[in-house]
């Protein structure tokens, strides 16, 4: 089923969640033993982030070192044809621009129409680690709004290759990422918003928000894309901080503020299990809060500690 429809059919608020491929190496059990315990609640759809390959020097056997590129965490497409397999739970692949032609993007979205994969969150990705700035692929997109474009393309029956006539129609559930306090590259919320705009207009289905810590931001967030003409769902994303390194970790990888309350009781806290009981307990508030305000679904990035997110799903449900 695709997320819109969950959206509409959903009765009371449901759960999704996010996870990453394992790292190369690691087996799909590890993925198995992460999402089992999260059974219980029914997750509607569970995302699988994409990892784009790095660049890193490795030393030949005559001395000289030589650049080449190793993907740390293979396997999105796999693993979602391994949750829908195994749980029956619709998965959605993030699909990002970064380090991909056009044509590998088609060849993905090939794969996952062949393994009646129904949804996918479009990104464009973030700079590569050696690179100062997002730098497209030569045959690839700059933005995520392109990215859309050729999904819907696809989904007219629009092929790269301009001799396929009649080229079968896929039918995916495209979906974006959104920043409640702005992408880091934005000059401003508008800006960021107009181009928000354009990944819906283009004919995306809804917005997947990146983590806050306050619903204040989520709240007028949403209020903004509505002034803004986006009339889109958009989905909560929600984390657990249950430590004190986040606090300096989570602002600098995702560009997001943690709330001065929340910030000082972790900072005051005595031992590891105060600041998870912290954590656990600013989460808890935070769902119940969107649940009251009528959120249809919250989505939990569930890396870390899924445990915190199960105490928190029991007490909720
Ligand atoms: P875009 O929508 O392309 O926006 C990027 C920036 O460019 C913004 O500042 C925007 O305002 C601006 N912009 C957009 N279009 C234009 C235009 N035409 N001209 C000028 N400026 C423009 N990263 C991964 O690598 N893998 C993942 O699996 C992954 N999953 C994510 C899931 C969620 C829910 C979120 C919120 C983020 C995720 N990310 C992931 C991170 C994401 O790739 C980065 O935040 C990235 O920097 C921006 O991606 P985007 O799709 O929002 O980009």
């Amino acid at each position: 089923m695709k997320v819109t429809e969950h959206l509409l059919q959903a009765k009371k608020p449901i759960i999704s969640l996010e996870i990453l491929p394992p790292a190369k190496g690691k087996s799909i059990e590890n993925i198995f033993s992460l999402l089992d315990p999260f059974r219980e609640f029914h997750p509607a759809f569970i995302n699988v982030t994409y990892h784009r390959a790095e660049q890193v020097f490795k030393r030949r056997g005559d001395g000289n070192f030589e650049r080449v590129e190793i993907r740390k965490r293979p396997g999105t497409v796999g693993i979602c044809a391994a949750i829908m397999n195994r749980y029956g739970i619709d998965a959605v692949p993030h699909l990002i621009c970064g380090g991909f032609s056009r044509e590998e993007t088609e060849n993905a979205l090939i794969d996952l129409h062949y393994l009646g994969v129904k949804n996918v969150l479009a990104l464009r990705g973030d700079a590569a680690g050696n690179e100062k700035f997002f730098v497209p692929h030569p045959h690839g997109h700059h933005y995520a709004n392109e990215l859309v474009d050729q999904i819907l393309s696809l989904n007219e029956g629009h092929y790269l290759e301009e001799e396929i006539m009649d080229g079968f129609k896929t039918d995916f559930c495209v979906g974006v990422a959104g920043y409640p306090e702005k992408h880091f590259e934005s000059p401003n919320l508008d800006t960021d918003l107009f181009y928000t705009k354009q990944k819906i207009d283009r004919g995306a289905s809804y917005i997947t928000t990146q983590m806050f810590f306050d619903n204040r931001h989520y709240y007028a967030y949403v209020q903004a894309c509505r002034d803004f003409g986006i009339q889109a769902p958009v989905i909560p994303g929600l984390k657990p901080i249950t430590g004190k390194k986040q606090l300096t970790i989570i602002p600098s990888i995702f560009n997001v503020d943690i709330p001065l309350e929340l910030s000082r009781e972790l900072l005051a806290a005595k031992s590891e299990a105060a600041c998870e009981q912290i954590g656990t307990e600013w989460l808890l508030a935070q769902c119940k809060d969107l649940i009251s305000s009528g959120v249809p679904v919250l989505h939990f990035y569930t890396l870390g500690k899924p445990h915190v997110v199960i105490n928190v799903l029991k007490e909720l449900f």
